[in-house]
C-alpha cells in the first residue's frame, strides 16, 4: 500500500505517462480535452500577442493581472453572494488551480492540524496537506448500494463526517463537481457540511474548477454562497477547465482578505505572479462570455461546453452499461466511474492479487487494449481504497474518434 513518501514521491499522472510510453494508448485517461479549444478564445489570446500595449506583456501588479481580477469579481461576485468583491484583495491568480490548492494549504495549515478530505478525493490534495505538515482525516462517500446508478447515490454519513471534526480541525476540503465520481453536492447536502464548519470554527477550501460543467439542469451550489460561509471558504476555480485549455495555466482563489493572508505569504514566495498575457487573454474571454451569460445566450461557452460535454457522457454510459461496464453516471464533470467487479471476474483477471485491483485492470486495459483509464484508489487513503479499487475511471471529454474507437475496444472486449 502507499506510504507518505510514495505518496509524496510518486503521482499516478506521471505513471500514466510512463506505463504508456510506446503503447499511443486510446486516451480516456486523463482530465483534458482533445480537440480544439474554442476559437473566440483562442483568437482573444492571438490578439494579446499582437498588443502593443506593453503593460499586457510584463509583470502584473499585485496578485493577478487587474483586468482579470476585475472579470472575476464581476462574474463570481453575485454567484457568490458578494456584490462587493475587491478584485485587489478577494482574488489572487494563480499556476492553475492546483497552485491556488497549494498555496492555500500552505498558508492555513500549521504542523499537527487536522484537514478533513472527504474520499475519492483529487490526489494532489493529500500530498499537499503532508507537505504542510498537516494530518488528514479521511471521510469517504459510500454507494447506497452495490448496484450504484448515478453518483446522486454517493452520500456522506452525517454522523460519521461529524466524529471525524476535532478540536485539532482546521480545514475542510470540498470538491463539487467531484473528481473522480461526478457527485454534483445537492444543497441540503452542503447545509449539513457547512452547519459542522460554522459550529467547530472551520474553514472550507472548496475546490470547484468543473463548476460549469453540471448535467440534468442540476445546479452547482457554491458552499460559500450559503449564510455564515463567505467568511471561511477559500473557492478555488481553474481556467484550464472554465475554457477547456489546461496548458494555459491559470487558476484562481476568491476568498475574504483575512483569509488570503497566509496564501498569499507563499506565493509571493514561490512563482510570485503569472504568466500576464494569457490572464490578459482571458479577461477578455471572461468578460465577453459573463455578458453572454447574463443574456441566457446560448452562445455563452460555459452553456455549450456543458452540452457538449453531456452529450459524450449519455454516449460513453451507454456503450458502458452494453457491455456490462455498470456505469456511475456522474451529475457533474468530465468523468465517470464503471464497476469493473464484473468483467474481472468473467476475464479470470481476480486471481493474481499482488496489486489493487483497479491498478491491475488499469494495466490490462492498456497492455492488453491499448486504452488508457485512471485507477481511482489513488483517490482514496489505505484505509478506504477498498471502496475505491472496484471501478475504473474514464474522461469522455474528448473527441468523437477517441470516443468511438474506446467504444469499439469496450464491445471487443466484453
Ligand atoms: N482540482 C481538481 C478536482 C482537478 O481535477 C484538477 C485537475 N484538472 C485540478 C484541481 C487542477 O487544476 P489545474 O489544471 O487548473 O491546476
Ligand atoms: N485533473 C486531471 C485529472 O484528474 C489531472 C491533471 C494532471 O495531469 N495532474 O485527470
Amino acid at each position: 500500500s502507499r506510504t507518505e513518501s510514495t505518496i509524496l514521491t510518486t503521482s499516478i499522472w506521471n505513471d500514466v505517462h510512463t506505463l504508456s510510453r510506446g503503447i499511443k494508448p486510446i486516451d480516456l485517461g486523463v482530465g483534458f480535452p482533445n480537440f480544439d479549444i474554442p476559437a473566440k478564445v483562442r483568437q482573444d489570446l492571438i490578439d494579446v500577442s499582437e498588443e502593443s500595449d506593453y503593460s499586457v506583456h510584463q509583470y502584473a501588479k499585485g496578485f493577478g493581472h487587474a483586468r482579470l481580477t476585475t472579470a472575476l469579481c464581476e462574474l463570481y461576485g453575485p454567484l457568490l453572494g458578494q456584490e462587493q468583491l475587491n478584485s485587489a484583495r478577494n482574488v489572487m491568480i494563480t499556476s492553475g488551480a492546483s497552485e491556488a490548492l497549494f498555496v492555500s494549504f500552505m498558508g492555513l495549515i500549521n504542523p499537527g492540524d487536522e484537514v478533513i478530505l472527504i474520499e475519492p478525493f483529487y490526489d494532489a490534495y493529500l500530498a499537499q496537506v503532508l507537505l504542510a505538515a498537516g494530518t488528514p482525516v479521511f471521510v469517504p462517500l459510500r454507494p447506497s448500494s452495490d448496484r450504484s446508478n448515478s453518483s446522486a447515490d454517493w452520500t456522506l454519513d452525517a454522523a460519521e463526517l461529524e466524529a471525524a471534526f476535532s478540536p485539532k480541525t482546521k480545514v475542510l476540503v470540498l470538491n463539487t463537481p467531484n473528481n473522480p465520481t461526478g457527485k454534483v453536492f445537492s444543497r441540503p447536502e452542503l447545509e449539513m457540511i457547512a452547519g459542522l464548519c460554522r459550529e467547530r470554527g472551520v474553514a472550507v477550501i472548496s475546490d470547484e474548477v468543473y463548476e460549469w460543467i453540471v448535467h440534468d439542469e442540476l445546479s452547482h451550489v457554491r458552499i460559500a454562497s450559503l449564510p455564515g460561509m463567505w467568511e471561511r471558504t477559500i473557492t478555488i476555480g481553474s481556467a484550464g477547465k472554465v475554457f477547456s485549455a489546461t496548458g494555459w495555466r491559470i487558476g484562481w482563489a476568491i476568498a475574504p482578505a483575512e483569509l488570503l493572508n497566509g496564501p498569499r505569504y507563499v506565493l509571493q514566495l514561490s512563482g510570485y505572479i503569472v504568466c500576464t498575457p494569457i490572464q490578459e487573454a482571458l479577461a477578455r474571454s471572461f468578460e465577453r462570455e459573463t455578458a453572454l451569460l447574463r443574456q441566457q445566450s446560448p452562445e455563452c461557452h460555459f452553456k455549450s461546453m456543458q452540452r457538449k460535454c453531456q452529450q459524450k457522457r449519455n454516449q460513453l454510459a451507454a456503450a458502458l452499461k452494453s457491455v456490462g461496464l455498470h456505469p456511475i453516471v456522474p451529475e457533474g464533470g468530465y468523468f465517470m466511474l464503471a464497476d469493473i467487479r464484473e468483467i474481472m471476474a468473467k476475464l479470470d483477471l481476480c486471481s493474481d492479487s499482488s496489486e489493487v485491483k483497479d491498478v491491475r485492470f488499469m494495466k490490462w486495459l492498456l497492455q492488453q487494449h491499448g486504452l488508457l483509464a485512471i485507477p481511482p484508489s489513488h483517490f482514496y487513503s489505505a484505509q478506504h481504497r477498498s471502496i475505491g479499487e472496484n471501478y475504473i475511471r474514464f474522461c469522455f471529454f474528448k473527441d468523437d474518434a477517441t470516443l468511438d474507437q474506446a467504444i469499439k475496444v469496450l464491445q471487443k472486449m466484453a
